[in-house]
């Protein structure tokens, strides 16, 4: 993972050397910059900032991202100029799905049966996240890339309170993670979706880019 720094870091100082805060802007609230933020990775590598990447690994332990989405700070956090490193780092790592022999009980109301979450969930929802610390469902690309817990109510419930009326799951059209979902790609988490993928395609052609050039060099 460590290895891995260097890449990641010198490309951040060749897409934007001076100020990293547009870079977030692209992805919080422009979905149609979309294209734009891929295109420019390629055509525009203005200079590599050798020094100042060294300053950006030594100050961000990739390393002690805390995984559990339950107990992870929330990326508006972190410095802005190390978010888009951060944001890499969750999507290289994957959605946290933790595979447990039981999981915990709990009733779905006054009077409902017991339930709990379901590991088989995974398998259709990738982006699918659980908490052991709070016992309940996040959405990884929602964290990431979501900048709008405010409003509607229950509107941060995958990204920061957490989900954990189990009743509310594989009960039709009004399945809880399909609603998350959305019935059209203008819904916040397939806006996020399109973000994370953006970053992660990103991030491959980034490391194909720096394994050419070490071999070029050896
Ligand atoms: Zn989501």
């Amino acid at each position: 993972m460590i290895t891995n720094q260097p890449k990641v870091d010198v490309v951040q100082g060749r897409k934007s050397p001076p100020d990293n805060n547009n870079k977030k802007e692209d992805h919080d609230t422009h979905p149609s910059d979309q294209q734009d933020v891929n295109d420019n990775h390629t055509n525009k590598s203005p200079r590599v900032e050798p020094e100042k990447d060294v300053h950006i690994s030594a100050s961000v332990n990739l390393d002690s991202l805390i995984r559990d989405p339950g107990a992870r700070p929330s990326i508006s956090s972190f410095p802005s100029d190390h978010q888009d490193e951060i944001r890499r780092e969750y999507i290289r790592l994957r959605p946290y799905q933790l595979s447990k022999q039981k999981y915990p009980l709990s009733r779905g109301g006054p009077n409902g049966r017991m339930r709990s979450f379901q590991e088989v969930w995974f398998k259709s929802f990738w982006w699918l996240e659980y908490s052991e610390t709070k016992d309940a469902a996040y959405c990884l690309p929602c964290y990431l890339f979501n900048k709008k817990p405010v409003g509607r109510v229950g509107s941060d419930r995958f990204t920061k309170q957490g989900f954990n009326k189990w009743k509310k799951v594989n009960c039709g059209n009004d399945c809880a993670f399909i609603t998350h979902v959305g019935k059209t790609s203008a819904f916040a988490h397939n806006f996020s979706v399109r973000c994370y993928e953006a970053l992660k395609n990103k991030s491959c052609h980034i490391e194909n880019v720096t394994e050419k050039r070490v071999k070029e060099l050896s």
